[in-house]
């Protein structure tokens, strides 16, 4: 496998081309290099993500703050249950299967 096939592929080469990879990395010292220079990159781009995650956590109780204030609070979760689209359609069914039980009842 060449420098430029080696490079292609990493810093993380598909399973039927890892041996090869590695074979290759144990005698070039730039690839070898190369590959070390990307899974550094990983590393950093996971931890900027992890900060990134972090600091939206630590800022979302503000967000939701700004957000009530600027659309007033949100709605009670007695609201939001009332408002539910599927508790009526569970009614509607409940209600007629009721009413569908009390005719054949009195037939
Ligand atoms: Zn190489």
């Amino acid at each position: 496998m060449t420098c430029t096939e080696v490079r292609r592929r990493l810093p993380a080469p598909e399973a039927p081309h890892v041996a090869q990879v590695e074979a290759h990395l144990q005698t070039c010292a730039p690839c070898r290099s190369e590959a070390e220079s990307l899974r550094e990159v990983d590393r950093r781009l996971v931890r900027l993500g992890q900060a990134r995650a972090h600091i939206a956590q630590t800022q979302r109780p503000l967000l939701d703050e700004a957000l009530a204030a600027q659309l007033g609070p949100s709605p009670s979760r007695l609201r939001q249950i009332v408002s539910s689209p599927v508790l009526w359609a569970l009614l509607l069914i409940t209600l007629s299967l009721a009413a569908l039980w009390l005719r054949l009842r009195h037939r």
